[in-house]
């Protein structure tokens, strides 16, 4: 076990993106269970099948009873392909408040299902020299 509480962290299946920001995630909230769907918060809040949000919701349930841990991270990503990708906004600022929204939503519902969790939200993107960094 790492020295801080275990977690748990939802992410897309992105390639572009979860190599890197899965490390920056781990180096800073420590080990985690990984559920990883396309789109991430897309499947709790507007999911393309009623069982995507439940396959996301049991996969917590069975990494609490497994594992026990105390916080669940959820993250989203620019240009995610499950929202129609960079393309349906008309600047990065649009796009990153899009998701600032969709990642409290996402955080009140797994709230409202899980109340003794604490939730926290990543916003993943890249920098000038297209580096994975969470913002
Ligand atoms: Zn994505």
């Amino acid at each position: 076990m790492s020295e801080k509480d275990l977690s748990i962290v939802i992410c897309c299946i992105d390639y572009r993106f979860w190599p890197e920001a899965l490390p920056l995630i781990r180096n800073k909230y420590g080990d985690f269970d990984l559920i990883e769907l396309a789109g991430s918060s897309k499947n709790l809040i507007s999911p393309l099948e009623a069982e995507d949000k439940k396959a996301l919701l049991e996969n917590i349930e069975i990494s609490i009873t497994l594992h026990n841990p105390t916080k669940i991270i959820i993250t989203n990503h620019i240009d995610c392909g499950a929202y129609g990708g960079s393309r349906q906004f008309e600047s990065l600022e649009a796009e990153i408040l899009f998701h600032r929204g969709e990642l409290i939503k996402a955080k009140e519902i797994i709230e409202s299902k899980f109340p003794e969790m604490q939730v926290m939200t990543e916003f993943i993107s890249k920098n000038e020299k297209g580096e994975v960094i969470l913002i």
